[in-house]
């Protein structure tokens, strides 16, 4: 097979390069750019201030990538989307789309599943299966706003996977998503969500993005948090506040936490106290979400009422702290639950040909 160019995931000046290399005017990096990334085609046949040679001589090197919509489900509560795309290799990941007062926001998944091990999710029941490229991560924002006509401002990187441990395809989709010749997406409407790989938030650090950074911490003391997260084996919540604040300090970026709330495991008044007592001082914001259960695991979620003192008693020691609220609990299913599903039915299929 000849290897092709995946031009989607090009930085601008790496298309200008490419073209010089054809023996091209530079100019046309520009058309081929905006083509990509502000028009969003998904074949080079769209793009007719080319000549058809070029474009056929783009089309021999290069490939576009495409998500291709398997299902879409729509909430009656709030508009709340879900999408679940097919890749060109056949997997296929979720995206979702919210309608915010402040604008729309897309949740993006990061890698074909995830290799956490998590407890309380979905996407990793499974392990990982691959990265995803920088062009696919777009392509769920791309898609979506084409399919929804909605104009996407905001994006989460809370969907299935681990962001850092996909790190260069991650920055360069942040680099191709804030560009200007593109999206044009603030830095300061995008977040980064992760499980808290000390090395990678330090590295990230370094890049002094504008992001939000945001960590799932989901206890207060090392020993929960090795109950509900294998990595936490790996790295101290110590470690992980120090690189928070040098997150910070590099950065200017309040660091959100995010703190899935179970019930009996990490959800008591004690627990509060201790996680206000860690993050005191700390110029930060805790997301409290009440943990949707998986049928997988035995998980259950707190009541509405030990939310809310958790919630009361953080605010009573001088930490910021919001209930996430729930958005399309209709079409619910946690962070890799469709794609899970769909999985499962399609598995289901298949073993009933035979
Ligand atoms: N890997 C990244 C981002 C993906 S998950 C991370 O760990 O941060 C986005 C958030 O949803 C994380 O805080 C994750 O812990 C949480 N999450 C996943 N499944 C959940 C569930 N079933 N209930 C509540 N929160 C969940």
């Amino acid at each position: 097979m000849i290897y092709k160019t995946d031009i989607k995931s090009l930085l601008f000046s790496e298309v200008e390069q490419l073209i010089r290399e054809m023996g091209l005017p530079a100019f046309r990096a520009k058309q081929i750019f905006s083509w990509l990334h502000e028009k969003q085609v998904t074949s080079f046949d769209e793009m007719t201030n080319l000549s058809k040679d070029f474009r056929e001589k783009l089309n021999d090197s290069c490939t576009i990538a495409a998500l291709t919509p398997v299902e879409i489900l729509t909430s009656k509560l709030d508009g709340t989307q879900k999408y679940l795309f097919r890749l060109a290799d056949g997997n296929v990941i979720e995206s979702v789309l919210m309608k915010y007062h402040h604008g729309n926001t897309v949740c993006i998944s990061t890698q074909v599943g995830c290799r956490m091990g998590c407890k309380f999710c979905a996407s990793t029941l499974d392990g990982m299966e691959r990265n995803l490229t920088a062009s696919e991560m777009l392509e769920e924002v791309y898609r979506i706003q084409h399919i929804s006509h909605e104009r996407v401002s905001n994006v989460v990187l809370m969907g299935s996977g681990e962001p850092l441990d996909n790190y260069e395809n991650v920055m360069r989709f942040l680099d191709l998503i804030t560009e200007e010749r593109g999206q044009n997406l603030s830095a300061r409407n995008i977040t980064l969500s992760t499980c808290g790989l000390v090395p990678e938030i330090c590295r990230l650090a370094q890049e002094r993005r504008q992001i939000t950074l945001a960590i799932s911490l989901h206890a207060a003391d090392d020993k929960t948090r090795q109950e509900l997260m294998p990595i936490a084996r790996k790295y101290s919540i110590q470690e992980i506040l120090q690189a928070c604040d040098d997150y910070f300090e590099k950065t200017g970026r309040r660091i959100s936490f995010e703190y899935s709330l179970v019930a009996g495991v990490n959800d008591n008044r004690e627990e509060a106290e201790k996680l206000a007592e860690l993050l005191r001082g700390r110029n930060c914001h805790v997301n409290l979400i009440p943990v949707n259960p998986i049928k997988e695991r035995d998980l259950k979620r707190s009541d509405r009422k030990s939310v809310e003192t958790f919630r009361e008693v953080l605010e009573q020691r001088g930490v910021n702290a919001t209930i996430r609220r729930e958005m399309g609990s209709d079409i619910n299913g946690a962070c890799g639950q469709l794609r899970k599903s769909y999985k499962e039915s399609t598995d289901t299929k298949e073993e009933g040909e035979e």
